[in-house]
């Protein structure tokens, strides 16, 4: 899976092989997979490409590249390039060795074309394709006119590139080139002012000291080849922004270097910043409303208690008041006070959890582990022993959301799942947890159990403050669990199905890419 969130088909797999666009005779590029911008301007492109996948097969080719090679598109696309192009050797292993690499593969007879691949041309964004430039070298002088010419080219693809790119010679964190795109987005006319500036603010937002943070940022990308990350960058005015960089390493002959491809998610992350001011006021009104509601109801539902307890005590002061005290009843009448006063305390102390609950910040966290971790603590602290499946999907991009309250969301609902099958005392109890995207931008996680299920009578009230079923229960997890999850722009419901078993399934958003 790309790491962008795979926008291009891999070639061989999901797609029927009538659909491939790849091995289409008829258009110069992929019509489907490839980002919108992307596929204009490779199809509009003038230059010889030719774009390649990583077992170096042919995805498409270009007009001019067609020309050069003086062949039909079926000859070239869905080959593998040293099919196409048998008479260069030196193809084979430079491609094997370093595929992420500049390199050119000039032909043993009289040189007639010279194939420069684009190390992770920055429009893929994908380090797993290339495109490869054609050099029609029989126009001019082999060798290094060739090359330079070709170094020409590719400068200028960098330069004109849509992406804002730059380029670092480490150890060095001085930039040596940047694409006018980059000198835009820093507000800088020439490479010489961008070069000038500090580009970043001196702290990132986990306070961490931009200089120290870029180093290490630039040391992983050094060491795994390429390192995706986000990052607050500080234009020419001062203004700072966030935006996404990618850094990836790329070997020439000569050197060294790290290309940076940076993207602008200002917009983005106001976005995300609107999405979560609705879900906060849509929240609080929620919880104003349960509030209030819960209010009225939590002074009748206190009285129970506070009756109770005072019925008690009376009882045992009569009793103690008897001419034959009997301490063992006397000791049970005031145990069953004591109960109810822990009952009437606990509460009290989830109604204030439910109006102290503010949002306390969030952070993008893989839900899948945290439902894993969550699910292994839980089931260690218990005694009681239930067999359990993990359905996880693993290509599920991270969620942004408050992991405490997300936690103690899912924690209630595990909780109650093992009290009801508890009580049931079934055969084979099971629970059931499945982790997957959901509709547009959500994740969903299923909670399902195959204890005694919901009466249909109860469904519609399971959601109220204090209503429950059980002897010490307080009747207010479903309540603050949902609150929880809306605070978070998702939500919590019951499924209405009407086997065995309760399932309660919960969304959250996905973090914006
Ligand atoms: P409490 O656990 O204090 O009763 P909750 O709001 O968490 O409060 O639950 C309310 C009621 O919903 C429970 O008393 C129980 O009747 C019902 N319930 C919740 N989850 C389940 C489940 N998995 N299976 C059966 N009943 C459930």
């Amino acid at each position: 899976m790309l790491a962008n969130g795979g926008w291009i088909d891999p070639p061989n797999q999901g797609v029927p092989e009538a659909e491939k666009p790849i091995m289409s005779s008829h258009s110069s590029a992929p019509s489907r997979g490839f980002p919108a911008d992307f596929q204009a301007w490779f199809e509009h492109a003038q230059d010889p490409f030719l774009l390649l996948d990583s077992d170096c097969v042919v995805l498409a080719a270009t007009e001019a590249a067609l020309r050069i090679v003086r062949t039909l598109r079926e000859e070239v696309v869905g080959k593998r390039i040293f099919d196409v192009f048998p008479d260069a050797p030196n193809l084979r292993a430079s491609l094997d060795r370093k595929r992420h690499s500049a390199e050119s593969g000039p032909m043993p007879d009289s040189g007639r074309y010279l194939l420069w691949i684009n190390p992770a041309d920055a429009r893929l964004r994908d380090p797993d394709h290339f495109i490869a430039v054609i050099d029609d070298s029989s126009q001019t002088q082999p060798g290094e006119h060739a090359l330079e010419e070709s170094e020409q080219k590719y400068r200028a693809l960098f330069e004109n590139s849509r992406e804002a790119l730059m380029v670092y010679s480490p150890p060095s964190r001085q930039v040596t080139s940047a694409s006018r795109i980059a000198l835009q987005m820093f507000g800088a006319n020439t490479l010489d002012a961008l070069s000038s500036l500090g580009l970043s603010p001196q702290f990132q937002p986990d306070g961490a000291l931009s200089a120290e943070k870029e180093k290490e940022m630039m040391d992983i990308a050094m060491r795994q080849g390429h390192h995706r990350f986000e990052w607050m960058h500080q234009r020419a005015d001062g203004t700072i922004f966030p935006a996404e960089v990618r850094l990836t390493r790329i070997e020439s002959a000569a050197q060294v270097f790290i290309q940076a491809s940076l993207r602008d998610i200002s917009a983005p992350k106001r976005m995300e910043q609107k999405f979560r001011d609705q879900a906060r006021k849509k929240h609080s009104l929620n919880r104003h409303q349960v509030a209030a509601r819960t209010a009225s109801l939590f002074a009748h539902e206190l009285n129970q208690p506070l009756m109770a307890i005072s019925s008690f005590s009376e009882t045992a002061l009569m009793m103690l008041h008897s001419l034959n005290p009997d301490r063992i009843r006397i000791g049970k009448a005031i145990e069953n006070g004591k109960r109810q006063a822990l009952r009437a305390g606990l509460a009290v102390q989830q109604l204030l959890d439910l109006l102290n609950m503010e949002e306390t910040g969030t952070e993008k966290f893989n839900l899948a582990q945290e439902v894993v971790n969550l699910f292994n603590f839980t089931r260690s602290g218990q005694e009681y022993q239930f067999h359990s499946e993990l359905r996880l999907a693993n290509d599920l991009p991270p969620v942004t959301a408050n992991r405490i309250q997300v936690h103690k969301a899912i924690q209630n609902l595990l909780n109650n799942s093992i009290e009801a099958m508890e009580a049931d005392g079934g055969l084979f109890p099971t629970i059931i947890v499945t982790v997957k995207a959901h509709e547009e931008g959500m994740a969903m996680i299923s909670i399902q159990d195959n204890g005694p299920g919901i009466p249909l009578e109860n469904r519609d009230h399971l959601f109220e403050p204090f209503f429950t079923t059980k002897a010490n229960g307080v009747g207010m997890g479903l309540v603050i669990s949902r609150s929880l999850i809306e605070v978070n722009g998702g939500f919590l419901w019951l499924d209405h199905q009407e086997n065995r078993g309760a399932t309660f399934h919960l969304t959250l958003p996905l973090a914006y890419e």
